[in-house]
């Protein structure tokens, strides 16, 4: 009896079981692979399922289970082995269906159903062993030997031109039965890249390449802690180099708009290889050949950001996630993730090192490495001999500000552009102003849907919410009184470029925003504007801390470092210290060193004492001693019970339940907090609340974790109540 476990696209955490499809020869039953596509009946629907195990006894009587429909694979599942190990991991770690993550792991086309068009030719090569053969072995088997000879002359030889220089298949097969030779995959334009030689390596830099490339080989990870400069992309692109030597493919995971095009053209100048970049504005198509390309081992770079982590690789060799600490690795929403997690296990399930790199390591990844977990390398110098800025605060209180600028910080600016340099102001909030208030009755503008005020984009002249998609004309009187005083409050991007376009109009002001750069090549082509190095200045808000370098920028200022002092997150202050720390970093090179400063109200404050006298690396070990005597991440876990329902009592009342189950048989180490209301309790017309877990230690956190989905999921969902478990989360 042979009976299919599948896997099933619902949210539902378990397997399904099926009989193969009618009419399935023997050969295809033996042929039935983990990994590969199989359509089903699934209530009144269809559905793609996952094979996860061909087995022999199911829990449901035989004459239960209905038969699937197709098998829509063939010998290379969709899901490889590797990956399939991978998602069994993630779905197990994350407590997320299977289904689900295996439907996030594949391109659409493949989701959809489509037949595989790999672009593949079958072929043979030597294994390690054959290759170690000299010429003319196996002399007593004349066939064998003219087979070995066919495959020593070629890295793979194609079987169509094997049989066509009368190579039988059952030769071929005699020599894999030796452990000679092996099928592989050829692909019409396979060809082995070139690499052009690299920068001579600084002591630093040698130092972290040659602890990177340890002999012996195998998996472990490595934290590349470098500043902003220190040349992390040049010691990532002589792995890689050495990578590729070895016949191996390498994985580089980027931030969400991360991979500049400076960094991408130092790859392709660095390589001539086939290098693949999968991200999210990439056709269907495109991104789905790119996929195969790299299933098939012919892309030789893989490049993308968070879901590239489970794009498959024939010869998996290096991973590199560069910018570790980038907030975009983690997925909010369905099957929540951490990409630089699941590629650290990722490296261990393929047994080759990862690199995990950034100038502001994540609390997460020092805690790592300081517990001897991860592999430390330092680059504490930039490359060159560039300095890093000075960091100064500039106290503004009682001083007038114009949208949101001092006059002594507009006199910096000022000299800095008449000496012919550039500035790069920051300012975390886009639009004209954060709020609207009526002065005669003082109504506020506020969304309908969620609990937050609608910021003005006075040039589009409509109110948006930051939270949802909802958006209505900026009304020119109160809709409540009909009063004509409406004012602003707060400063946005949109309203500090006006005021510097007024106030230097001799010079080009530059504003950098997900409202002012649309499209793909948008920020492309500006970067390499400012790259020219003509005065300007750049206004923009975190968008200008990812990916880009401006050399010719010497000063930067923070138009409001108070924003980021005050956060209601425990992380707040290892955001802020990674943000100012990326933002100083952009400025400056050899010649021009840069400066710094940061405009507040508050210039006691301890978080802004610590950017000032402190580099990022002490912070970073003060806020960990701190996490440590609070048990917080990461040296403690978390979990999070999310809800989200029309009805605003619901999510309190289930999490309430939900907790009072968990109660009755508690987890040791385990502590429990809330439930309580979402940061935004309200969005998009639904209530929101939340149920916290804190553990001492991954196996009380997974113990826990299993317990409060298995409670979740067996209580009644009232008020279209749903739920969410995310695990390690990083946003309250
Ligand atoms: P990071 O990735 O740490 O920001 P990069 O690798 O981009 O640093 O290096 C910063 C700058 O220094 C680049 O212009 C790079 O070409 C240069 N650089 C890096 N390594 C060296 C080296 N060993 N010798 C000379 N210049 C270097
Ligand atoms: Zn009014
Ligand atoms: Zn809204």
């Amino acid at each position: 009896m042979t009976i299919l476990e599948l896997a099933l696209p619902t949210p539902l955490r378990r397997l399904f079981d099926y009989l193969p499809p009618d009419g399935l020869t023997p050969e295809h039953l033996a042929a039935l692979k983990p990994g590969q596509r199989i359509r089903v009946p699934f209530g009144k629907r269809e559905a793609l399922g996952i094979l996860v195990k061909v087995k022999t006894e199911s829990d449901v009587p035989t004459g239960q289970l209905k038969a699937a429909l197709a098998v829509l694979d063939g010998e290379t599942a969709a899901v490889s082995p590797e990956i399939h190990a991978l998602c069994r991991w993630a779905a197990d770690y994350y407590h997320h269906p299977l289904g689900e993550v295996f439907t996030a792991s594949l391109p659409r086309h493949l989701r959809l159903g489509k037949p595989r068009q790999p672009g593949a030719i079958k072929a043979w090569r030597l294994t390690p062993r054959g290759l170690g053969l000299p010429p003319g072995a196996l002399p007593r088997s004349p066939r064998q030997a003219q087979a070995l000879a066919a495959l020593q002359k070629e890295d793979a030889v194609s079987t169509d031109h094997l049989q066509a220089a009368g190579i039988s298949a059952a030769v071929l097969r005699s020599l894999a039965d030796k452990g000679l030779a092996e099928r592989c995959q050829l692909a019409p334009a396979r060809y082995t890249p070139v690499c052009h030689p690299g920068l001579e390596l600084n002591p630093d830099q040698a130092a972290a390449m040659k602890g990177i490339l340890s002999p012996g080989g195998g998996f472990a990870c490595h934290l590349l802690e470098g500043v902003t400069g220190s040349g992390k992309t040049e010691v990532y692109l002589q792995l890689i180099a050495d990578c590729l030597a070895l016949g191996q493919q390498a994985l580089v995971l980027v931030p969400e708009i991360g991979l500049g095009p400076q960094t991408l053209a130092r790859f392709r100048a660095r390589f001539d290889a086939e290098i693949v970049v999968l991200h999210s504005a990439l056709a269907e198509g495109q991104r789905y050949r790119d996929w195969e390309a790299a299933a098939a081992g012919r892309a030789h770079i893989v490049i993308g950001t968070r879901s590239a982590v489970f794009t498959p690789l024939a010869r998996p060799g290096l991973i590199v996630v560069d910018e570790e600490h980038d907030g975009s690795y983690k997925q909010q929403d369905g099957f929540r993730y951490s990409a630089r997690d699941v590629a650290v296990k990722r490296a261990q399930l393929a047994a080759c090192p990862v690199v995990l790199g950034s100038a502001t390591p994540s609390l997460e990844s020092l805690h790592n490495a300081i517990e001897g977990r991860y592999h430390h390398h330092r680059l504490p110098r930039r490359a060159g001999s560039a300095e890093l800025p000075r960091i100064n605060a500039l106290d503004v209180r009682h001083q007038p500000l114009q949208a949101s600028l001092s006059e002594a910080l507009a006199t910096r600016v000022e000299q800095t552009l008449d000496q012919g340099q550039q500035v790069l102001l920051f300012l975390n909030r886009r639009g004209f102003a954060p709020s609207l208030q009526c002065h005669d009755c003082g109504w506020l503008a506020e969304c309908a849907a969620c609990d937050a005020r609608l910021t003005v984009h006075l040039r589009q002249r409509r109110l948006r919410c930051h939270h949802c998609e909802a958006s209505r004309p900026l009304p020119s009187t109160c809709p409540e009184c009909h009063g004509r005083q409406l004012l602003t409050s707060g400063v946005g991007t949109e309203q500090a470029e006006t005021h510097l376009r007024q106030r230097f109009s001799g010079w080009p002001v530059y504003r950098v925003d997900s409202d002012s750069m649309r499209g793909r090549d948008a920020m492309e082509t500006l970067a390499e504007e400012i790259n020219r190095g003509e005065p300007c200045i750049l206004l923009g808000t975190q968008m200008l801390t990812k990916g880009h370098h401006f050399p010719a920028v010497t000063l930067v200022a923070v138009l409001d470092a108070d924003a980021l002092l005050f956060s209601a997150d425990f992380r707040g202050e290892e955001r802020m210290a990674q943000l100012l720390t990326q933002v100083a970093g952009r400025a400056g090179r050899a010649d021009l060193p840069g400066e710094v400063i940061l405009q507040t109200h508050h210039p006691d404050h301890p978080a802004l004492q610590a950017m000032l006298h402190q580099n990022y690396a002490e912070q970073a070990r003060q806020l960990l001693a701190q996490r440590r005597q609070l048990g917080l991440p990461p040296c403690g876990q978390m979990v999070m019970l999310r809800t989200d329902a029309a009805d605003g009592e619901a999510g309190e009342a289930f999490l309430q339940t939900l907790r009072r189950d968990f109660e009755a048989a508690p987890v040791p180490q385990c502590t429990l907090v809330g439930p309580l209301p979402s940061p935004l309790p309200r969005r998009q017309g639904r209530y929101r609340s939340q149920l916290l877990l804190l553990a001492q230690g991954r196996p009380a956190a997974r113990a826990a974790a299993a317990r409060l989905v298995a409670l979740a999921e067996a209580l009644p969902r009232k008020g279209g109540l749903n739920w969410s478990i995310d695990i390690d989360p990083t946003e309250g």
